[in-house]
């Protein structure tokens, strides 16, 4: 099962606490650090009161448009460039030096990203690497071949029939289990199929458009291949009515159903589930968790209503659709052509070096991050995010402490799950053991192929282990960072720290609106409408009063309502669907901005460029957010992403923060700043929320 948001993987302390006294402290000095507020990047046509994102970072939006090859541009996308441009020179070394020893990181990456590069044989050989696939599908007579090619394909790579993964237990979280939920459709969300909009009509004429592409490159007639393309898409539309929705998927104890494999069995009779775990390599499996019971019905009534022949149509599209990026130039343009273009809204493709960089850090992660951190690791953001993190969960204990819709128990049990909550910083103690993955310079789909099924025994092989707390579910060139509730861990890696998020050389303003905030928001996702599910111990299991329940789900109404709200391109924001990114956005910030209030007492900091220590805190993290978006790109976002669009997640936490109001305004200003002329947010502004619907949780 493609892994969701949430069951991931682990844990650890990878710092000691006395390492922070080893940190040297910047003392305030306002000289030093004079140039990081960048007023040139602010549109000062915008009146703060009203768009303060846009106020920020309006002429830095004017000056900095989307690259052709891109469907979004902004703080991640800046990040993220400069992070490919490093491993592309990790990548090209690697790939010179052609006697590596066979089995070292060099010669599995430097190979790897060779036959990615290699254009030539790539347009030589077409689909060629995949003829041995598409005869063992033509091959296919009977039940019990159709689900053991089906599962084969499942372990190499593209996504068919239904989802299965070994995850942690959401209610024992020191056990592995075998899951099961929907999957095997191209479309990322049910909406797809079944939304009358004209978006959405939109996408399905292009879909069809693609799918007669991809049967025409099989060398079907281009009648054929536009029955055939027509064929999938009524499959998959039966498959999406029986699956949830991304909202629906939300709600996690719908999709905790445990039962005996055995039951299971024999409630889908259709499906040949010894052949499948013979194919799998599983030798036994007494439980199972099957997160959408009703999908995994259909699909067992479509085994025997569809025709034997349609399946293999399935088949063999699901296998070139989901390789075509990874063959001839003809491949990748119509598999660009609707997911880049149509999809993203980029114009061009991304040059082969990018898309084999890209391609290369996602799928061997830890193989090229052992030497990515051995570059550009830095022990001293290491040691001040470190220093952060403690200082942001001080914070939190304190507001929680202080909140009054809380009873104390509840409190109680709230500030003993902070005090457990693991920390990973940087990159893992332990890298992930690749030994037995074989990388040959011989075709990229074949690699593909073999990592692939590397991954799949590796996640097959934890069946019947302890669950490994040690384990990183990102690799650490990734800007991002996660937390993981079955854990109940906080994970950033390397890459995040750096600026604009955080900055070793500047003040603490400004990293605690950005970083600290980040740093807040992983730790919210603890007690969002998801991670309050889960106790100290990363089980799905109740800890808090009724009372306390219900008038925190009334809290987090609020912010559903507000976000509702909000619409783009004539698209309105999800408000269940981002309600648990949203409450960690505003949560986040809220605690960092009281760490900042205790480390401004300790470390007083004057103004700079104009603008005093809880301002700087607003631009930078007003700053983080900037991003210029395609309008196709951003529809995509707004029907799957539960992260809303960047503005409101600019705006929408500081509309609802009395700190921000107080910090612009005349009067608080003027002491502390007498050229600053300030603003007041009032009634009617852009930014302002009235008191009886401003939200306030933590
Ligand atoms: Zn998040």
């Amino acid at each position: 099962m493609k892994k969701a948001h949430f069951y991931g993987p682990a844990i650890c302390i990878t710092l000691s606490l006395n390492l922070f006294a080893q940190t040297s402290k910047p003392v305030s000095d306002a000289k030093k650090y004079k140039g990081e507020v960048a007023r040139a990047n602010f549109d000062t046509a915008v009146k703060p009161q009203d768009n303060f994102y846009e106020y920020v970072n309006g002429n830095w939006l004017k000056n900095n448009p989307i690259p052709a090859t891109e469907a979004a541009w902004g703080s991640f996308n800046v990040l993220n460039d400069s992070i490919v441009h490093r491993l592309r020179t990790i990548l090209n070394t690697a790939a010179a030096k052609k006697d590596a020893p066979h089995g070292s990181v060099e010669q599995k990456i430097g190979d790897l990203f060779a036959t990615m590069m290699d254009s030539v044989s790539l347009n030589k050989n077409g689909i060629a690497p995949l003829n041995d696939e598409f005869a063992k599908i033509n091959a296919i007579s009977d039940n019990k071949s159709l689900w053991a090619e089906a599962a084969h394909i499942m372990k190499i790579g593209p996504d068919v029939m239904f989802g299965s993964g070994v995850e942690q237990d959401a209610k024992i979280s020191t056990k592995e289990v075998f899951t099961l939920g929907q999957g095997g459709m191209t479309l990322p969300a049910k909406d797809y199929y079944i939304q009358d909009k004209p978006f959405f009509k939109n996408i399905r004429a292009k879909f069809l458009e693609y799918a007669t592409q991809i049967f025409e490159q099989m060398g079907e007639s281009a009648d054929a291949a536009a029955k055939d393309a027509q064929k999938i898409m009524d499959m998959e539309t039966q498959m999406a009515n029986a699956s949830m929705s991304r909202t629906e998927q939300r709600n996690i104890q719908a999709q905790y159903n445990k039962m005996p494999m055995a039951d299971f069995e024999k409630s889908t009779p259709n499906i040949d589930w010894t052949t499948i775990f013979q194919t799998f390599g599983i030798k036994a499996v007494d439980t199972v968790i099957v997160a959408q019971p009703l999908f995994m019905k259909q699909i067992n009534d479509m085994t025997k209503s569809v025709s034997m022949d349609d399946w293999k149509t399935y088949l063999r599209f699901h296998l070139l659709s989901g390789e075509a990026g990874k063959l001839s130039d003809t491949l990748s343009k119509i598999s660009f052509n609707f997911w880049g273009r149509t999809f993203q809204g980029a114009t061009e493709m991304q040059p082969r070096w990018k898309r084999s960089v890209e391609g290369t850090s996602r799928s061997v992660g830890q193989l090229l991050g052992q030497l990515y951190v051995a570059q550009y690791f830095s022990p001293e953001a290491k040691a001040r995010v470190h220093e952060m993190v403690v200082n942001i969960i001080a914070a939190y204990k304190e507001r929680i402490t202080n909140v009054s819709w809380m009873s104390p128990e509840t409190k109680k049990y709230a500030i003993a799950k902070l005090d457990k909550v693991m920390l990973k910083l940087c990159y893992p103690d332990k890298w992930k053991d690749y030994t037995a993955l074989d990388i040959k310079r011989d075709a990229y789909v074949l690699n593909s192929f073999r990592i692939n099924e590397f991954e799949f025994n590796y996640d097959i092989s934890k069946l019947g282990k302890p669950v490994d707390r040690t384990e990183w579910g990102m690799s650490p060139q990734t800007v991002n960072a996660y937390y993981n509730p079955s854990m109940n861990e906080i994970v950033f890696p390397a890459a995040i720290m750096q600026p604009p998020f955080f900055d070793a050389s500047r003040d603490d303003a400004m990293n605690y609106g950005a970083m600290g905030a980040v740093i807040g928001h992983e730790l919210t996702h603890g007690f969002d409408d998801q991670g309050s599910q889960f106790d100290a111990e990363g089980n799905m299991q109740k800890w808090w009063t009724d009372q306390d329940s219900t008038r925190f789900h009334n809290k987090l109404q609020v912010i559903i309502d507000q976000f509702n709200g909000y619409t783009l391109d004539s698209m309105n924001v999800k408000g269940e669907l981002t309600i648990g990114e949203n409450t960690a956005d505003f949560g986040g910030l809220t605690i960092a901005y009281t760490a900042l209030q205790t480390d401004l007492k300790m470390h007083p900091e004057g103004v700079v460029d104009g603008f005093t220590p809880n301002q700087r805190f607003f631009i930078a993290w007003a700053q983080a957010w900037r991003q210029n978006t395609r309008p196709s790109y951003e529809k995509q976002m707004i029907t799957t992403n539960p992260h809303s669009p960047n503005i409101f997640r600019a705006n929408g936490p500081l509309s609802n923060m009395p700190e921000f109001y107080k910090a612009f305004s005349v009067g608080t200003e003027k002491k502390q700043n007498p050229e600053f002329k300030g603003f007041e947010i009032k009634p009617g502004d852009g930014m302002y929320r009235a008191d009886n619907v401003r939200a306030s949780i933590w």
